[in-house]
């Protein structure tokens, strides 16, 4: 099996256990199929930007011991790239999506919206009041190019839509979900190009997926409604899709979405407190994943050996401290 899997976070703070354990699931593929595993920076949304967040993100992948083959490094203080599908951090490929962008405006996939933000909260509130699904009203769909083209002329502000196709059903397959079915009546024409002129995540996900060569996207379920837009414009490009991988969260013992308040939760906080990257890892790689052998403790080269999507759980794992520190005091 031929494997070429991301890791793909925002820059956007800490970098939590749940993150680490996409960023091991797929170096664990990567290792396992002799692949590559590529570190990409998501940095589309400006404003969620945190200073030092890449920094503390290769701190933190170092610490734990999982590499990356291609993308952005530290070496001396310094950001390096590495490998030639590059750049591999999004807001220094704001022309390759440029490129992508004007394909889809040429073959009608893809218009330009006008709406200001009062217009778009007011469709908003009525569509909610009626009990519907809040979702664009295609409102600049028909402008004629001559319309679209005096309005960008005076300067009015504007973003790039997706144009889906009405009353369509959208099919994914996922590896641990089996098959989704999603109609596009569900699904709003999704910006894929911002007013500042940034993509948006969906739109720069799929160009860079494609680009890069990926093969399986693993990442976090709260992504797998977003799927059905990644499938349509992977079709609409004319592209093959990669196979989709969305795991299960990690839950608190109260089985409630893992956060800050309940105490540690980011990569950072255990490397302070002086744990074993080795044990945290094989903690963590434990936490939705169970081993064909009944066995706890494993190194990461046995991780790497034993490691399978098909035993990836539907279910959410449950992070559980004392469980890590058992394994802690366990090397
Ligand atoms: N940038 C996204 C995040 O921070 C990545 C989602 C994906 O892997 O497609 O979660
Ligand atoms: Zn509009």
């Amino acid at each position: 099996m031929s494997v070429r899997v991301r890791f793909a976070p925002s820059p956007t703070g800490f970098v939590h256990i749940g993150s680490l354990r996409t960023a091991l699931y797929n170096y664990l593929l990567a290792k396992k199929y002799g692949g590559q595993y590529i570190l990409r920076i998501e940095d589309t949304d400006q404003s969620r930007y945190v200073e030092g967040a890449i920094e503390n993100l290769l701190q933190s992948m170092d610490w734990a011991g999982v590499l990356h083959d291609e993308g952005i490094t530290l070496e001396k203080g310094n950001l390096v790239e590495t490998g030639e599908y590059g750049p591999y951090v999004q807001s220094k490929r704001l022309d390759i999506y440029k490129k992508y962008i004007q394909i889809l405006l040429d073959s009608g996939d893809a218009y330009y919206c006008f709406c200001s933000k009062e217009r778009l909260d007011e469709v908003r509130e009525k569509q909610k009041a009626l009990g519907l699904t809040a979702k664009y009203d295609g409102h600049c769909k028909s402008l004629t190019k001559e319309e679209v083209q005096r309005k960008i002329e005076a300067g009015e502000e504007y973003v790039i839509r997706l144009k889906l196709p009405s009353n369509k059903d959208i099919e994914i397959n996922d590896v641990i979900r089996g098959k989704v079915v999603v109609n596009t009546e569900e699904v709003d024409d999704q910006v894929l190009i911002k007013s500042d002129g940034f993509p948006t995540y969906h739109f720069a996900v799929v160009v860079d997926d494609y680009l890069m060569k990926i093969t399986h996207v693993i990442r976090g379920e709260e992504w797998l409604p977003s799927t059905p837009k990644h499938v349509y414009l992977y079709e609409v490009l004319g592209w093959e899709a990669p196979q989709f991988v969305h795991l299960p969260n990690i839950l608190n013992t109260e089985k409630k979405k893992l956060s800050k308040r309940q105490g540690d939760v980011s990569v950072e906080d255990f490397m302070k407190k002086g744990y074993l990257p080795e044990a945290l890892v094989n903690y963590i790689a434990l936490i939705g994943w169970s081993p064909e052998e009944n066995r706890e403790v494993f190194s990461m080269k046995e991780l790497e050996e034993a490691f399978s999507l098909e035993r990836v759980s539907k279910s959410g794992g449950v992070f559980d401290v004392n469980k890590l520190n058992w394994m802690n005091n366990h090397y």
